[in-house]
């Protein structure tokens, strides 16, 4: 792709983002504050929706897998141990001249400032941990960070875990929760941000298991992306070359996505050994080893690790979902080919007219019911075309229309997000039709 469509592509998001209350940037009053996004009435419920999934799918439908729910600021030693106060950060050069900073990973060999031309410095390394506080009192004040993982809080519960919840291994650990980089570029809208949320699972396994759980994971991480992806051809996994790999990974992949940019991490699958209990263990002095309730066998587990970006994930979707298709009046239809299970409303209704009370009663009685048992949206604003655009640009499924029919024979139209085509049924018929389309 020429290198403005990948940008336009990335554009057309943007604004459709905020034109219809998706995401927006972050103190946009102020001017804004680079690498940090609010989701607006819409993307709030997308993105609730996209983690109920995630939960659904990874934890409540599996009886191996717990969730947790821990903190953003924890102890200061937690992150000697995890080595990202020692190692967390990127190898940065400054530009001599205009003074901008670059990733020396992402300049692709360049030895000139792409902005100015000017010389750069010798690389120096730069630590990403968001610094913070604990305490009032000058003086007494414990400098801590704000995670810079998510993942570290699930090794600190471990042993509360095994010793309160009855869990055996093989089992896992998963959560979903905000996570603080002070990126030196966010770029890409959500896909490199300073604050994002990450969805992670732990999976404890006896070591001689290691390889066979690993590729499990693996290949159910890809079928889940899959499953909600339109383009499965624009996933893939990236697997680390052996320079890429940590010391005490025999192996890790990303799935990645083709992103207008080029293929891009979305998930990391990680071969960590028993290198986080084991660290934690020596920093706090805590034994979190695990007995085997059966062989009596003593020892630490090791871990497969799945962790995810809810956002970057997200953003990948919706690129996934966009469409722009010419119509025959010669007018360009944008809409979200989304999964209706993440999209913010399973249908709209729409009364044909605003200044009908008959249409808006009938149709405001239908919203009433619908809205006890599925998220629906109700709009009796502008004209049906204005409707159908909104509805279509943030992936609604369906659109209901109560019109004059109705009032005679208690029948209204539905109107299909893909592609286009119209059915009537009985007002009554609704809710099952709705449910039955949404199994
Ligand atoms: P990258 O190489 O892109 O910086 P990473 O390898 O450092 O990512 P991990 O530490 O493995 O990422 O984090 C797991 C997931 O968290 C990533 O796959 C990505 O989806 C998400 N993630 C990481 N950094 C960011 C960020 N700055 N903004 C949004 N999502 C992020």
């Amino acid at each position: 792709m020429a290198e403005n469509n990948q940008n336009d592509t990335v554009a057309k998001i943007v604004s459709l983002c905020k034109r219809r209350g998706v995401i927006f940037q972050n103190s946009e009053i102020y001017g804004g504050i680079q690498g940090f996004y609010d989701y607006g009435p819409i993307g709030s419920l997308m993105k609730k929706n996209w983690k109920d999934l995630w939960i659904r799918d990874n934890v409540t439908r599996r009886p191996d897998v717990v969730m947790i729910d821990g903190t953003i600021i924890t102890h200061p030693r937690v992150w000697e141990a995890s080595g990202h106060v020692k190692n967390f950060g990127d190898e940065m050069v400054e530009c001599k001249k205009c003074h901008h900073r670059f990733r020396l990973d992402l300049i692709d060999n360049a030895t000139k400032c792409p902005d100015c031309q000017g010389e750069f410095t010798a690389p120096k390394k730069f630590n990403i941990l968001f610094h913070t506080e604990i305490g009032v009192i000058e003086g007494e004040k414990m400098p801590t960070y704000l995670r810079g993982e998510a993942c570290q809080t699930i090794y600190l519960d471990f042993k509360n875990i095994v010793d309160s919840c009855r869990v055996k291994i093989p089992f896992g650990i998963a959560q979903i929760g905000k996570a603080f980089r002070n990126e030196i570029t966010p770029k890409n809208f959500l896909y490199r941000t300073r604050e994002f949320e990450q969805w992670d699972i732990q999976y404890f396994v006896h070591p001689s298991e290691m390889d066979k759980w690993f590729e499990y994971w693996k290949a159910e991480r890809m079928a889940w992306y899959q499953k909600y992806f339109n383009s499965s051809e624009n996933l893939h996994f990236h697997q680390h070359s052996p320079d890429e790999l940590v010391f005490y990974a025999k192996k890790a992949f990303d799935i990645e996505y083709n992103a207008p940019w080029g293929w891009a991490e979305m998930e990391g699958i990680h071969w960590r050994s028993d290198y986080d209990l084991t660290q934690h263990s020596k920093f706090s002095g805590q034994d979190l080893s695990y007995r085997d309730p059966i062989t009596n066998e003593k020892y630490t587990p090791w871990i497969t690790e799945t962790s995810g970006g809810v956002d970057r994930s997200f953003f990948f979707l919706l690129l996934d979902a966009y469409r722009e298709d010419k119509q025959d009046n010669g007018e360009v239809r944008t809409w979200l080919k989304i999964n209706p299970k993440v999209s913010a409303y399973k249908m709209a209704i729409l009364p044909l007219a605003a200044n009908k009370p008959e249409l808006i009663a009938k149709a405001k009685a239908l919203f009433s019911e619908l809205s006890q048992k599925y998220s629906v949206d109700y709009d009796d604003s502008s004209s049906i075309g204005k409707k159908y655009r909104r509805q279509d640009e943030i992936g609604t499924p369906w659109c209901l229309v109560v019109d004059y029919q109705t009032l005679e024979d208690d029948t209204v139209s539905i109107r299909d997000r893909d592609n286009m085509s119209q059915i009537r049924i009985k007002l009554t018929e609704v809710d099952n039709w709705l449910s039955e389309k949404l199994k």
